[in-house]
């Protein structure tokens, strides 16, 4: 078994549909190198603040929502996921062996990605792309989960199919109620961030 470099967590939900197709478990990196305009979690900007986890920890996790929710896939959102690469890649492992998708939602572009040999070992295993810096004032109308127009969607298996009619279902948000503390998440709901963790 490999060994990998401790994640970053800002944020987990273990069931949620609100990142992608089905039922994911969403983990969401502390960390971003980026600065998009209007960024949906500022909360998440700095490489500091962040719950450690070892791979098993996560891993663990993960199969226990998978048993519970008959999980479709994994989602990786930040914070930036190709800032942690090195250790999302045991994780996107993971969910492969559960025979779950893995969807990444990047503010970098899938050029950006491919220019950089250090980006290929965890994009050489993504299901689903979606790239590009988020922009608030190009808000995205028509295509699920997506914030902004400007960012695109790139099915880079067959594992998922581009012309999945729920691409083209009403847009959702999912708040949580859980010790008193309150999570946000979705599409960016300007004025509600996700930094309130639960988890
Ligand atoms: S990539 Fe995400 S976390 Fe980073 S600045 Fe852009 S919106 Fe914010």
């Amino acid at each position: 078994m490999p060994t990998y470099p401790l994640l970053s967590i800002a944020q987990i939900v273990p069931v949620t549909e609100a990142e992608g197709p089905g039922r994911r478990f969403a983990l969401w990196f502390q960390g971003c190198p980026l600065r998009c305009l209007g960024c949906c979690n500022p909360e998440m900007l700095p490489f500091a603040g962040e719950t450690p986890m070892t791979f098993a920890a996560v891993a663990e996790l993960l199969r226990a929502a998978h048993a519970e929710h008959q999980l479709e896939g994994v989602t990786l959102l930040g914070g930036e996921p190709f800032a942690h690469a090195e250790a999302a890649v045991g994780l996107v492992d993971e969910a492969h062996r559960l025979n779950l998708s893995v969807m990444v939602f990047s503010g970098y572009t899938l050029e950006n990605l491919r220019a950089d040999p250090g980006a290929h070992p965890l994009l050489e295993r993504i299901d689903i792309l979606v790239d590009g810096p988020y922009l608030r004032h190009q808000p995205e109308k028509r295509r699920r989960w997506i914030g902004s127009a400007n960012q695109r969607v790139h099915f880079l298996s067959d594992r998922c199919a581009a012309d999945d009619p729920r691409w083209l279902l009403p847009n959702t948000v999912e708040i949580r109620l859980r010790d008193g503390v309150v999570t946000v998440n979705g599409f960016p709901v300007s004025g509600i961030g996700l930094g309130l963790r639960t988890q």
